[in-house]
């Protein structure tokens, strides 16, 4: 969202006022290498598509009221992104219609250089001209302070993942299956999803960061007891900040990398950052989250066991 137009900030109306659960749409229409679909006979792989609604589900708590993005006659929007499947060029999407309370995510994959699990952005270059309410939904969905170097809030129209198809992922949506030498798919479409939410891209997580690099939202110092050092990119918490998940201590899931054989989900410490960037945050529950992910899934979670890291984004 840097390239948001700045100048249209803090004209705050309520266009979509009635709070519901964030819903995360995925688009697959990019998914030209194969996937999330079978490119021989176009059906969806239908295991892998599931894993990253499980992934969705880590934000269901999240209950701003997003304005739609629906354009009328003189709206006009575009925004560039990395093409999913491809990874190096970029696509121009144009005037797309995003309804309320939603994002749109369009996801892919393909073979790279090994030691890398995946990345995320919300595209460059956005425009938008028009009436003002719709050029607010497009750069803000109508929150307001989301823009410019004092920013507290964010708001974004969606983004995209590319998944790096050389890794032998483990698609399973209980832990036990986890081996080692087999990066957990959950895990990372976890953390690429925590990008497009704002971690290293939105205003306000860049304009809570001292100048030693140190990120200074106040519910994030106060989970980790002080500043929380980042890592070189500001854009995770530094290679190894540790926290909790489900009471268990837990490396977090928005440090860069995940051991490739372990699972980490958002602790109490992503969390916390997301609430700086300025979402409404619920944690979903622990009940919840063990119906999702299969019996015996909490046990497996928070071990942390100090293995080399294997990859990074
Ligand atoms: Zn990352």
């Amino acid at each position: 969202m840097r390239a948001a137009c700045a100048t249209l900030a803090s004209i705050g109306l309520c266009i979509a006022c009635s709070a519901q659960a964030l819903q995360i749409e995925f688009d697959y229409s990019y998914d030209t290498r194969g996937f999330f679909t079978d490119t021989a006979t176009g059906a969806p792989l239908t295991e892998r598509r599931a894993l990253l609604t499980l992934a969705a589900s880590f934000y269901s708590g999240f209950t701003d009221a997003l304005a739609p993005i629906a354009p009328q006659a003189g709206d006009s929007w575009s925004v560039r992104i990395t093409h999913p499947s491809l990874g190096g060029p970029q696509i121009t999407l144009t005037n797309l219609t995003i309804p309320a309370d939603t994002l749109r995510i369009y996801v892919g994959g393909s073979d790279s250089a090994p030691g890398v699990l995946g990345f995320a952005n919300t595209g460059s270059r956005l425009s938008a001209t028009g009436s003002t309410q719709f050029v607010q939904a497009v750069t803000t969905r109508g929150q307001s302070s989301a823009i410019g170097p004092n920013a507290t809030d964010y708001g974004v129209w969606g983004g995209m993942i590319w998944f790096n198809a050389a890794n032998d992922w483990y698609f399973g949506a209980g832990s036990g299956g986890l081996q080692p030498g087999r990066p957990d798919f959950l895990t990372t479409a976890t953390h690429e999803i925590g990008h497009i939410l704002g971690y290293g891209e939105a205003d306000s997580w860049g304009a809570q960061i001292d100048e030693r690099g140190h990120f200074i939202g106040a519910a994030s110092v106060a989970a980790h007891g002080g500043p929380v050092p980042l890592d070189r990119f500001r854009a995770h918490w530094a290679e190894g900040t540790m926290s909790t998940y489900g009471g268990m201590l837990q490396e977090t899931m928005m440090d860069p990398s995940t051991p490739a054989g372990e699972r980490q989900l958002p602790t109490i410490l992503d969390y916390a950052g997301f609430a700086d960037i300025g979402w409404q945050v619920s944690v979903v529950p622990e009940p919840a989250i063990a119906l999702l992910l299969g019996p015996g899934a909490l046990l497996a979670l928070g071990v942390a066991r100090r293995r080399r890291r294997t990859s990074a984004s």
